[in-house]
């Protein structure tokens, strides 16, 4: 374990006037990834900025939507009433995360932080552009099972394992932050970046910047559904997912919104699906003509061709289990 400095503050401004003092400080939450990735060497901040004191716990509901603050934990969120209620695409795909002793730690915030679980990315002794810029990628001519089918680079092919992001991107949710220039917000689906020549840079978040909370949007959506296939049935990261969230009129959609975990760098929204299925009824061939028009841009490696095929029976079941 690396010597490193921990110090706890209580505000938005004291955290972020903490973290402009040390470029190699990182706020700790939960600190269910970022532990682990200090006990592996994989990052040695030397200064912990717990933030756990700070005012970000509430989640409230108004006319415009919902925000929850970026403290609430995993399992608090998905286990709110208006959340269960209103938006229960979320509290599905915060549900199918992790365990319940890790969604309790989790934080909301701490969720979209999270790090690629590629294991050459934790593995020290392996070349990885994400942990070592320049090194190389061992995944790319390595096991690559779990890897992305969409917007990958020559530098980097792995996912963000995250299953809330995915619903949150489906949701149309938008990120609030805090840094030394004020507040600004990050629409959900711009937050992650893919990875293109820096897949160490993994959010658009500026330098010292804070996340507060995340806002979603109210919708119209009646047909919603999380589906997440894995290898076994918890604990354990998505193969895909799909978030579906359908606003169905006279049997005809008049919003769509898809999204695919376990298949990018970041949430993965799928516009032309949504766009195919905008004024169509729902029936069992414009599902499978989805499906196909869902993976139609997928580009394997070795070993994840399985998750073309994978990918399209998972968005004709999300969509059939949505609309049941
Ligand atoms: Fe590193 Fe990305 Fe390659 Fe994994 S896929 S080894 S995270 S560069």
């Amino acid at each position: 374990m690396i010597n490193f400095e921990y110090t706890r503050t209580f505000s938005a401004k004291a955290a972020i006037d903490a973290l402009a003092k040390n470029k190699s400080a990182q706020f700790i939450a939960g600190g269910t990834n970022l532990v682990d990735l200090m006990k592996k060497g994989v990052m040695a901040p030397q200064r912990l900025i717990d933030i756990n004191g700070l005012p970000l716990k509430d989640i409230k509901a108004d006319a415009t939507g919902i925000t929850i603050g970026a403290l609430v934990p995993n399992s608090t969120a998905a286990e709110n009433a208006a959340i269960k209620t209103n938006y229960p695409l979320l509290a599905m795909a915060i549900n199918a995360g992790a365990s319940a002793q890790l969604r309790n730690m989790a934080t909301v915030g701490g969720n979209m932080m999270q790090r690629t679980r590629c294991p050459y990315f934790y593995d020290t002794t392996m070349p990885c552009n994400k942990r070592n810029p320049g090194s190389g990628c061992g995944a790319k001519n390595g096991y690559n099972r779990m890897h992305a089918i969409f917007g990958t680079s020559e530098s980097c092919i792995a996912v963000h394992p995250s299953d809330m992001c995915v619903a949150m991107a489906a949701l149309n949710a938008t990120v609030l932050v805090s840094g030394k220039k004020g507040n600004r917000k990050i629409v959900f689906t711009d937050f992650h970046r893919l990875p293109s020549t820096t897949p160490h840079i993994e959010t658009n978040l500026q330098a010292g910047e804070l996340i507060t909370g995340v806002h979603i949007p109210k919708n119209n959506f009646n047909k919603s559904y999380y589906l997440k296939i894995r290898d076994r049935l918890s604990y354990a990261f998505a193969l895909v997912s799909v978030a579906v969230g359908l606003e169905i009129k006279d049997e005809k959609v008049i919003k769509a919104s898809l999204a695919m975990g376990g298949v990018a760098h970041k949430p993965w929204r799928l516009p032309a699906v949504e766009k195919f299925l905008v004024g169509k009824k729902i029936t069992p061939e414009i599902i499978e003509q989805a499906a196909e028009l869902g993976l139609q841009n997928a580009v394997t490696v070795e070993h994840n061709a399985y998750k073309v095929k994978l990918g399209k029976a998972a968005i004709k079941e999300a969509i059939t289990k949505a609309i049941a």
